[in-house]
Protein backbone atom coordinates (compact mmCIF):
# COMPACT_ATOMS: atom_id res chain seq x y z
CA UNK A 1 0.00 0.00 0.00
CA UNK A 2 1.33 3.47 -0.73
CA UNK A 3 0.09 6.84 -0.33
CA UNK A 4 -0.62 7.32 -4.35
CA UNK A 5 -4.75 7.08 -3.38
CA UNK A 6 -4.43 9.67 -1.24
CA UNK A 7 -2.22 11.84 -3.41
CA UNK A 8 -4.30 11.39 -6.03
CA UNK A 9 -7.70 12.52 -4.49
CA UNK A 10 -5.96 15.85 -3.49
CA UNK A 11 -4.54 19.01 -4.41
CA UNK A 12 -1.55 19.43 -2.42
CA UNK A 13 -0.53 22.62 -3.93
CA UNK A 14 -3.42 24.26 -2.85
CA UNK A 15 -4.66 22.40 0.38
CA UNK A 16 -3.06 22.46 3.68
CA UNK A 17 -2.57 18.77 4.19
CA UNK A 18 0.91 17.21 4.09
CA UNK A 19 1.79 15.80 1.05
CA UNK A 20 3.95 13.09 3.02
CA UNK A 21 6.71 10.77 3.13
CA UNK A 22 6.32 6.86 3.81
CA UNK A 23 8.37 5.96 6.58
CA UNK A 24 9.70 2.59 8.09
CA UNK A 25 9.70 2.53 11.50
CA UNK A 26 10.11 -0.73 13.81
CA UNK A 27 9.24 -0.12 17.48
CA UNK A 28 6.54 -1.34 19.65
CA UNK A 29 4.97 2.00 20.33
CA UNK A 30 3.01 3.35 17.67
CA UNK A 31 1.12 6.90 17.58
CA UNK A 32 -2.35 6.48 16.49
CA UNK A 33 -4.74 9.96 16.14
CA UNK A 34 -8.66 10.36 15.81
CA UNK A 35 -9.73 13.25 13.73
CA UNK A 36 -12.76 15.16 13.90
CA UNK A 37 -13.62 15.81 10.91
CA UNK A 38 -16.84 18.41 9.88
CA UNK A 39 -16.80 17.33 5.98
CA UNK A 40 -20.31 17.59 4.88
CA UNK A 41 -20.90 14.49 7.33
CA UNK A 42 -19.16 15.22 10.30
CA UNK A 43 -17.37 11.63 11.29
CA UNK A 44 -14.31 10.81 13.21
CA UNK A 45 -11.20 9.47 11.25
CA UNK A 46 -9.27 6.92 13.27
CA UNK A 47 -5.79 6.13 12.23
CA UNK A 48 -2.95 3.89 13.49
CA UNK A 49 0.79 3.89 12.25
CA UNK A 50 0.98 0.52 10.55
CA UNK A 51 3.36 -0.10 7.37
CA UNK A 52 5.15 3.20 7.30
CA UNK A 53 1.78 4.70 7.03
CA UNK A 54 -1.35 5.39 8.31
CA UNK A 55 -4.32 2.88 8.19
CA UNK A 56 -7.36 5.15 8.22
CA UNK A 57 -10.98 4.60 8.84
CA UNK A 58 -14.14 6.84 8.91
CA UNK A 59 -16.04 6.02 12.04
CA UNK A 60 -19.38 8.35 11.39
CA UNK A 61 -19.98 8.41 15.29
CA UNK A 62 -18.00 9.60 18.08
CA UNK A 63 -15.62 6.49 19.15
CA UNK A 64 -16.89 4.69 22.12
CA UNK A 65 -14.78 5.05 25.47
CA UNK A 66 -16.91 2.20 27.18
CA UNK A 67 -17.36 -1.45 26.37
CA UNK A 68 -20.43 -2.51 24.60
CA UNK A 69 -20.74 0.21 21.95
CA UNK A 70 -19.74 -1.10 18.71
CA UNK A 71 -18.96 1.53 15.96
CA UNK A 72 -18.93 1.35 11.72
CA UNK A 73 -15.46 1.62 10.34
CA UNK A 74 -14.84 2.35 7.19
CA UNK A 75 -11.31 1.88 6.01
CA UNK A 76 -10.11 4.87 3.65
CA UNK A 77 -6.69 5.64 2.19
CA UNK A 78 -3.72 5.25 3.87
CA UNK A 79 -2.46 8.71 5.01
CA UNK A 80 1.26 9.68 5.53
CA UNK A 81 2.74 10.18 9.05
CA UNK A 82 2.54 13.71 8.99
CA UNK A 83 -1.22 13.69 9.02
CA UNK A 84 -1.16 13.10 12.18
CA UNK A 85 -0.13 16.51 13.01
CA UNK A 86 -2.48 18.08 10.83
CA UNK A 87 -5.06 20.52 11.84
CA UNK A 88 -7.11 22.82 9.64
CA UNK A 89 -9.72 23.94 7.24
CA UNK A 90 -9.85 21.79 3.98
CA UNK A 91 -11.06 24.69 1.31
CA UNK A 92 -14.28 24.18 -0.15
CA UNK A 93 -14.51 22.25 -3.50
CA UNK A 94 -11.54 19.73 -1.96
CA UNK A 95 -11.82 16.41 -1.27
CA UNK A 96 -12.87 16.20 2.32
CA UNK A 97 -13.77 19.79 2.67
CA UNK A 98 -14.23 21.06 5.93
CA UNK A 99 -12.24 21.80 9.51
CA UNK A 100 -9.95 18.99 10.94
CA UNK A 101 -9.43 18.74 14.41
CA UNK A 102 -7.31 16.21 16.81
CA UNK A 103 -9.90 14.71 18.95
CA UNK A 104 -7.57 12.27 20.99
CA UNK A 105 -4.04 11.18 20.41
CA UNK A 106 -1.13 9.00 21.89
CA UNK A 107 0.43 5.44 21.29
CA UNK A 108 -0.96 2.29 20.83
CA UNK A 109 0.81 -1.33 21.31
CA UNK A 110 -0.64 -3.58 18.50
CA UNK A 111 -1.92 -6.92 20.37
CA UNK A 112 -2.74 -8.91 17.12
CA UNK A 113 -2.95 -8.43 13.54
CA UNK A 114 -4.89 -10.52 10.56
CA UNK A 115 -6.32 -9.73 7.67
CA UNK A 116 -9.99 -9.35 9.21
CA UNK A 117 -8.73 -8.62 12.80
CA UNK A 118 -6.44 -6.04 14.42
CA UNK A 119 -6.63 -5.92 18.19
CA UNK A 120 -4.36 -2.78 19.68
CA UNK A 121 -4.64 -1.13 23.19
CA UNK A 122 -4.81 2.35 22.96
CA UNK A 123 -2.94 4.99 25.14
CA UNK A 124 -4.61 7.92 24.65
CA UNK A 125 -6.38 11.14 26.24
CA UNK A 126 -9.90 10.16 26.06
CA UNK A 127 -9.51 6.72 24.59
CA UNK A 128 -7.51 3.67 26.30
CA UNK A 129 -7.48 0.06 26.50
CA UNK A 130 -8.12 -2.88 24.64
CA UNK A 131 -9.86 -1.66 20.95
CA UNK A 132 -10.96 -4.03 18.33
CA UNK A 133 -11.09 -3.42 14.50
CA UNK A 134 -13.04 -6.53 12.83
CA UNK A 135 -14.29 -6.71 9.39
CA UNK A 136 -17.46 -7.82 8.85
CA UNK A 137 -18.32 -6.66 5.32
CA UNK A 138 -16.16 -6.65 1.70
CA UNK A 139 -13.19 -4.98 2.00
CA UNK A 140 -13.87 -1.91 3.60
CA UNK A 141 -16.44 -2.18 6.41
CA UNK A 142 -15.10 -2.85 9.90
CA UNK A 143 -16.52 -3.17 13.33
CA UNK A 144 -14.79 -0.34 16.16
CA UNK A 145 -14.79 -1.53 19.94
CA UNK A 146 -13.58 -1.30 22.75
CA UNK A 147 -13.15 -5.00 24.39
CA UNK A 148 -14.72 -5.77 27.97
CA UNK A 149 -11.69 -5.86 30.52
CA UNK A 150 -10.75 -9.32 31.22
MN1 LIG B 1 -12.29 12.35 7.00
Amino acid sequence: MSLKNYREKRNLGVSPEPAGKEEKLERDKRIFVIQKHAARRLHYDLRLEMDGVLKSWAVPKEPPRTAGIKRLAVQVEDHPIEYADFEGIIPEGHYGAGKVEIWDRGSYVLKERTDNKIVFELNGEKLKGTYVLLKFKGDKNWLFFKKKED
